[in-house]
This record gives C-alpha cells, structure tokens and sequence, in this order.
C-alpha cells in the first residue's frame, strides 16, 4: 500500500514541454525559420528580421510604433520623430506588405495580396 505522504518520484517530473501555440513558422518573405507564435489569423506575417527591414516605396527606413489614438503610425527614424509616414503600406526587399494592428495587440507586418 502507498504512503500517501512520500513526495513523487523526482523520474516522474516532467519537463514542460513549450506552448502549443508557439511553433517552428518559416517567414513567408525571407523563409528563416523561427519559433513564434502562430497566428492562424495572420498566415502572411513577416518575421522580426524582415520587420527590422520595413522601408517605404523608396527605399528609406520606416518604424511602425503602436499609437493610442490612431492605432499605430509609421514614421522615418531618420528625421528624428519629425517626419511621418501616412501610408500602412511598406516594403521589405522589394516586396510590397501591410501593416495592421493585431487583434490582442502589437503591430504586424504582413506581404500585401491584391484581393482578387
Ligand atoms: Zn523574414
């Protein structure tokens, strides 16, 4: 019969296994692989490494911060917080994508698909 007061075996500890939500996503832009959180909702979700990338149709650097009133705004890290960027539109390597608020939030920077 079992003791009831004797501590668990330590063999039986488990170590916990990472979220289920988090898994190995490769960025649909550059295809580097990651381990994030997927987002079933945002299937076209550019990676942290593309996001560092975002410039307008250009070429210049752009930064997307999240912003309580409008949602978020773009704006050029180079004029100093001076100039902005009024467009949600924005390109990494080329590829035209969009920037959208996330529903829980946080800002996400996905490739842009015409509907069709
Ligand atoms: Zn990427």
């Amino acid at each position: 019969m079992q003791n009831i007061d004797e501590p668990n075996e330590p063999s039986k500890v488990e170590i916990p296994s990472p979220p289920e939500s988090y898994q190995l996503v490769a960025c649909p832009l550059c295809k580097r692989e990651e381990a994030l959180r997927y987002e079933a909702r945002y299937p076209l979700a550019v990676c942290p490494v593309c996001v560092g990338q975002i410039t307008d149709n250009s070429g210049r650097r752009l930064v997307f911060y999240e912003d309580a009133l409008l949602g978020f705004t773009g704006y050029y890290p180079d004029s100093q917080g001076k100039e902005y960027y009024k467009s949600r539109f924005c390109y990494v390597k080329g590829v035209r994508c969009w920037a959208e608020v996330m529903r829980f939030g946080g800002i996400v920077i996905q490739i842009y698909q015409e509907k069709t």
